[in-house]
């Protein structure tokens, strides 16, 4: 069970850097119930003598009608939600940005502690398909990531922390409140249609909180998501793919940008420790897991175009001879360049050369768009920007609070 689930009579110390809030001792910390999965809620539900079917009316109020008020919650005793108010808490991260583009794209960045690197960052894209609208979310895992992969900004700034469970379902649940804040409570609906575990961090370094939230994900009784609507996306920790594959089924992507061991290694350094050979055999169980259904399964692959460094086509050539018995999809990713990166973007001939020898060859190849271009880019970027902001910003209030302190000094 997460943290967040056993707190329920931990007493919390009086807030000393909090000079101005009055002294509180014996403060209860609440339980966050954003984050449980149902097994975690049945259990919470039962250790405070309650019937473990609340959990999944308490799951619907949350992940379905976007509740966090106990007193919302109509099909609940007034005593029942009295005791929860006491106890108990449904809290999603706090916002410090957000911003929503012309072309539908919607950003957050998330304020996940104290320090000035606590920022994660959450997008949403939404694209017109043959089923109708999607409404595909990016979801953080990890506050930066310890992998430091060299083309990538969320790895330039190292490992802080994990997220916890409601932090990684509170992006997913604040995504679809955005849509539903007017909306009267009980005509609420959900309208993210698709997850990708592909914001910031390395989703299975921090495996259990973000199993647990997947389940969230599927479960019925919050946002019943299918299973092909769920992706994970790894840079290849091999042990964990085959953990996941016994856990839950759910789609996996896989973050390639190299075709050989040499290059990799450059790239991606965790291919040190696992190799494309076991990595591509790790998908190969991936794919055969389900028997009957295996047809349908494919692994994506996801190559990251960068100019000159691993666009050439002996490249291509290397990634067909790599993945000839692995059905995968691929899709070659344009490079989002950032201050100080030591790679440029593929030219778009490039990119198309790639692909088209990708597709002679009878791999499903696509090129990802590059969207939301006016309110910044992906990949831990928009992060970036808003802790630079936020440290100017720091930095005008102690000037001008400087030269308050002189004309004062001065009379
Ligand atoms: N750690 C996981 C998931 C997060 S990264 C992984 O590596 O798969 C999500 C995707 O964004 C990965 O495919 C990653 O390689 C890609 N990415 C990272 N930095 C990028 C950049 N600057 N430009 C384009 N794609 C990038
Ligand atoms: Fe971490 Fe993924 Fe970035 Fe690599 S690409 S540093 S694994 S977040």
């Amino acid at each position: 069970m997460s943290t967040e689930a056993v707190a329920v009579s931990a007493v919390s110390e009086p807030q000393q850097h909090t000079p101005s809030a009055p002294a509180q001792a014996n403060t209860v910390e609440k339980v966050n119930l954003l984050g449980m999965s149902r097994p975690q809620m049945e259990k919470f539900f039962e250790d405070i003598g309650e019937k473990k079917f609340r959990a999944g009316q308490v799951m619907k109020w949350i992940h379905q009608f976007f509740v966090t008020d106990f007193a919302e919650m109509t099909n609940i005793s007034g005593k029942l939600r009295e005791k929860l108010e006491k106890i108990c808490e449904i809290k999603a991260p706090e916002v410090v940005h957000k911003n929503y583009s012309k072309d539908g794209t919607r950003k957050w960045v998330f304020r996940v502690g104290d320090g000035e690197g606590s920022l994660v960052e959450t997008v949403l894209i939404p694209a017109e398909h043959r089923s109708g609208l999607r409404r595909t979310l990016c979801i953080s895992s990890q506050v930066g990531c310890a992998l430091d992969c060299s083309f990538c900004s969320t790895g330039k700034q190292g490992f802080q922390r994990d997220l916890t469970q409601a932090e990684i379902i509170g992006q997913l649940w604040m995504a679809n409140y955005s849509y539903m804040e007017d909306v009267p409570v009980l005509e609420r609906e959900r309208s993210v249609t698709n997850v990708v575990m592909m914001g910031m961090g390395e989703p299975l370094l921090n495996y259990d909180a973000v199993l647990n939230s997947m389940r969230i994900m599927l479960d019925d009784f919050a946002y019943g998501m299918s299973k092909r609507r769920v992706t994970l996306s790894t840079s290849g920790v091999v042990p964990k793919i085959d953990q996941m594959v016994k856990d839950i089924d759910v789609a996996l992507a896989i973050s390639l940008h190299a075709p050989n061991d040499e290059l990799r290694n450059e790239l991606v350094p965790i291919n040190k420790k696992y190799p494309l050979e076991q990595l591509i055999a790790a998908c190969q169980r991936y794919i055969a897991k389900d028997g009957n259904e295996s047809s349908r399964k494919h692994v994506t692959i996801e190559y990251v175009m960068l100019d000159g460094v691993n666009d050439h086509p002996e490249h291509a050539q290397q990634m067909i001879k790599l993945l000839k018995n692995l059905p995968s999809k691929i899709n070659l990713i344009p490079f989002n360049p950032f201050p100080h990166a030591p790679y440029g973007r593929s030219s778009r001939n490039r990119i198309i050369s790639f692909q088209k020898t990708l597709s002679d060859a009878g791999f499903v190849c696509t090129i990802r768009q590059t969207r939301g271009d006016d309110i910044d880019a992906a990949c831990g970027q928009l992060v970036g920007q808003v802790a630079d902001r936020t440290r100017r910003a720091e930095q005008w209030k102690k000037k001008i609070a400087q030269s308050n302190e002189i004309m004062r000094s001065q009379g």
